[in-house]
């Protein structure tokens, strides 16, 4: 006989949706449980964003040591990649071991398995085997599933040398070559941690450029990077198929998309192949139809300003929504359904969700660009700053770069965009800006710490309004 328990909020995934929204429910006195089937801290914290960030500091910090001549530092630094794997590995457990804590602290029941909604307000949870090990009612639900690594037909996951980029994030050793699919940010990310061990990195994306979406100013420097340390860029290609040679590499066929006379396939050969062109939400775990939580053409859960679905009582939050699939919007979307589920009148409604490229150099933005700023009816006010302006930023040796402001007419900030040294910490102080609607001259006016890479912002703004002290007004 399973035994059956009952809960006041049952959050199902713990990644950074779910595991926020479970310790904000625990906090405001909720009795609260959390169902997850695999790890704790989720895509985000187990092979995402923490673990690939791990690689990239290493790297490239290892990276600039040895490129670092004409500074006068003579090296050239070796990798044991099983140890920085391991590294890495200690960092993701050192972070989900904390979370356990945090649910323990704030009264949050932490249950292993995979949950199933029977109806409305009950779940199944089944192990690995497939056994049910407990029912649990609930009076109010978060579906917090998160997504996965979207397939292109034919290039099968299950197929040997076809990896996503959780495979990639758990090798403990790196093949000589590699072939990326797809110009997104985390293809970028990886091939740069790859270039940077000193593997052959082909990356072919399907759009005109890289990271689309972004201005084009943006993404330059980070191309110009990427050249420079050997990735082998082709935009403009379809990977149609590929086969595995004699030797024991893979060969991928790709056609230009943009030419239509062009019908010629192009060949790129390397040891495997990652894909990753795009994740799609994970909604084949939960047994959603149980509960009449309906998904949308593009498979998404549909919710309104407070996270509801159209099932009284069951929320969601985080990557299962669609894009932008980010830890951060997961976590704020989090705290928000558990708020409202608390009775508290809490909704969605920040003006911005800040993204960030942990490229080299990493590109930022958070709210409107110019463009978007003109499209909406606004004349919009701009400045921008360079980072080879910027003493920091000549001190640390990483001058590419800068960071733009745009404001509205009355000169309040509405968006802002850094590519260069920091950009991810950067639009942190632009964010708080655009929600705060702060002024050019606030932030102008703001004594910041010299010699830092925030002064640029504070730069930027000064550049906005006519006033710049360290470069010329043109
Ligand atoms: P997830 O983190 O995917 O968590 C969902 C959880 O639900 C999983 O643990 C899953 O096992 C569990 N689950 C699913 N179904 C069930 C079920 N039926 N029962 C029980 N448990 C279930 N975002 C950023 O903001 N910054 C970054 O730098 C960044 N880097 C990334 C790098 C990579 C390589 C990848 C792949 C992603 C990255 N992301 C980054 C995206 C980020 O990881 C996701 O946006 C975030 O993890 C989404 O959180 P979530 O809680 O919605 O879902």
């Amino acid at each position: 006989m399973v035994e059956t328990n009952s809960t006041e909020v049952l959050v199902i995934g713990a990644g950074p949706g779910g595991y926020v929204a479970a310790i904000r429910a625990g906090q405001l006195g909720l009795d609260t449980t959390v169902v997850e089937m695999e790890d704790v801290g989720g895509t985000c914290l187990n092979r995402g964003c923490i673990p690939s960030k791990a690689l990239i500091k290493a790297t490239t910090m290892a990276h600039r040591v040895g490129n670092a001549e004409h500074m006068g530092i003579h090296a050239d630094p070796e990798f044991d990649y099983a140890k920085l794997s391991r590294w890495k590995d200690r960092v993701v457990r050192r972070l989900t071991g904390g979370i356990g804590k945090l649910f323990k602290a704030n009264g949050v029941r932490e249950v292993n398995g995979r949950a199933e909604f029977i109806d409305d307000s009950s779940v199944e949870i089944f192990d690995e085997d497939g056994n049910v090990t407990e029912r649990i009612e609930f009076d109010d639900a978060i579906i917090a599933t998160g997504s996965v690594p979207t397939e292109i037909p034919g290039f099968s996951f299950d197929a040997d040398p076809i990896l996503d980029s959780r495979d990639v994030l758990n090798k403990t050793e790196l093949p000589d070559s590699m072939i990326i699919i797809g110009g997104g940010y985390i293809s970028l990310e990886t091939a740069d941690v790859l270039a940077k061990v000193g593997c052959d990195v082909t990356l072919i994306g399907r759009p005109p450029t890289a990271l689309r979406g972004y201005e084009d100013d943006l993404v330059k420097p980070v191309m110009r990077r990427g050249e420079k340390i050997g990735i082998d860029f082709h935009f403009g290609m379809e990977a149609r198929e590929w086969w595995e040679n004699d030797d024991g590499t893979v060969t991928v066929a790709a056609m230009p998309v943009e030419d239509e006379d062009d019908n010629e396939f192009r060949e790129y050969t390397g040891e495997e192949i990652m894909v990753a062109i795009g994740r799609s939400p994970r909604t084949d775990t939960a047994n959603l139809e149980a509960a009449g939580v309906e998904t949308d053409d593009w498979g998404r859960i549909n919710v309104d300003d407070q996270l509801r679905t159209d099932v009284d009582g069951i929320y969601a939050i985080g990557d299962v929504l669609g894009e932008p699939m980010l830890a951060h919007r997961a976590s704020h979307q989090g705290v928000v359904a558990a708020e409202v589920i608390a009775g508290m009148d809490s909704e969605l409604d920040h003006k911005t969700v800040p993204a960030a490229c942990f490229t080299d150099p990493e590109i930022a933005v958070t709210g409107m660009t110019e463009d978007e700023a003109k499209e909406a009816g606004i004349d919009p006010i701009v400045g921008k700053f360079p980072f080879r302006a910027s003493g920091r930023a000549m001190a640390q040796d990483e001058t590419d770069g800068f960071v733009r402001v745009v404001a509205d007419e009355n000169e309040r900030v509405i968006g802002g965009q850094v590519v260069g040294p920091e950009a991810s910490e950067l639009i942190a102080e632009l964010t708080l800006a655009v929600e705060m609607e702060a002024t050019l001259d606030e932030v102008a006016e703001t004594i910041h710490t010299h010699p830092t890479l925030a002064e640029s912002v504070m730069e930027a703004c000064e550049k906005a309004l006519g006033r710049p002290i360290h470069v010329i007004d043109r």
